[in-house]
């Protein structure tokens, strides 16, 4: 990394607003072959706070979906910084990670929900919940014997969680170690109302149970931000809706940022704030 770019994050960690999770400043995305050139995003700037809910609205060809990709490290800027907070409170700029770290930077950040869902059609809905914390092991946090809750001064092993069937959304995300995993998973299907799916294949599924099925994916790992493109662009108005409102619930109870990128006006009564993207640039915010 240039000195240059050290100082300017240097700059940016020491004026860094705490309520914000990620700062987008200056991207271009530009694609380009050899006849054709297209502006994805111009000067595209955006500051993106902890736990709001913010549609990214725009028609179709505006850069909704580049936006996406970007910021789930995906796809990498034209030129630009995409900043973020990472774990332990540090400032990074996405666009100057390694592959190894963006790899990382995924598997600990974002959840990614797809318009046409991107599930493993011939696996069961429970195995499809599953393939996400299966990914996000490592060893530290899979190690059951960890696994501790503070109570007064003594440190105690958790109680017998997995005893119990279901637990609250908050209490269930915050379990680490493997030995919770089904736990979490039941939990997860019991709240989106797909206990009687469990053991269904994918492929089985209506288009509202299966992007039900991805929200649980992206959520189950609790990471701190879920990224939505088109969410709801294969299904009618009142699927529409429940995706809409469950995305909302279960993000505002376990305090995830949500970003969803979507044409659809129906979104707008479930989200905190709007952007109005067009020609890769915001035209305005509700
Ligand atoms: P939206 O999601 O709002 O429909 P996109 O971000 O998909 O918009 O696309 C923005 C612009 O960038 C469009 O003109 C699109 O054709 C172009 N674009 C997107 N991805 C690519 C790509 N991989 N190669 C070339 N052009 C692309
Ligand atoms: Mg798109």
């Amino acid at each position: 990394m240039s000195k240059n770019k050290q100082e300017e994050i240097l700059r940016i960690s020491e004026n860094w607003d705490s309520k914000n999770l990620i700062l987008i400043k200056e991207v271009f995305k530009i694609f380009k072959d050899k006849y054709t050139e297209t502006v994805a995003l111009k000067s595209f700037c955006l500051d993106i706070k902890k736990g709001e809910i913010l549609a990214i609205m725009g028609p179709s060809g505006s850069g909704k979906s580049t936006l996406i990709n970007i910021i789930a490290g995906l796809l990498n800027p034209t030129t630009g910084s995409v900043y973020f907070q990472d774990k332990h409170n540090e400032i990074k700029d996405l666009t100057m990670l390694s592959l190894n770290d963006l790899v990382i930077y995924r598997r600990d950040n974002v959840g990614i929900i797809f318009q046409e869902f991107e599930l493993f059609n011939n696996l069961m809905v429970f195995e499809n919940i599953e393939i996400p914390l299966l990914i996000k092991q490592d060893k530290g946090e899979a190690d059951d014997s960890e696994i501790t809750e503070q109570h007064g001064n003594n440190i105690k092993t958790e109680p017998k969680m997995s005893e119990e069937k279901y637990i609250p959304l908050e209490k269930m995300l915050t379990l680490r170690g493997t030995k919770y995993n089904k736990l979490k998973i039941n939990s997860l299907i019991e709240f989106v109302g797909l206990k009687k799916r469990k053991v269904h294949l994918v492929k089985q599924l209506s288009g509202g149970e299966k992007q039900r099925v991805a929200i649980c994916a992206a959520v189950i790992k609790n990471p701190p931000v879920i990224l939505a493109d088109e969410p709801t662009g294969e299904l009618d108005s009142e699927n529409a809706k429940n995706i809409f409102s469950l995305l909302k619930t279960i993000c505002k109870r376990i305090g995830t940022t949500v970003i969803i990128a979507s044409h659809d006006p129906l979104v707008k009564k479930y989200v905190d704030r709007i952007i109005n993207i067009k020609d890769g640039q915001v035209v305005g915010s509700d």
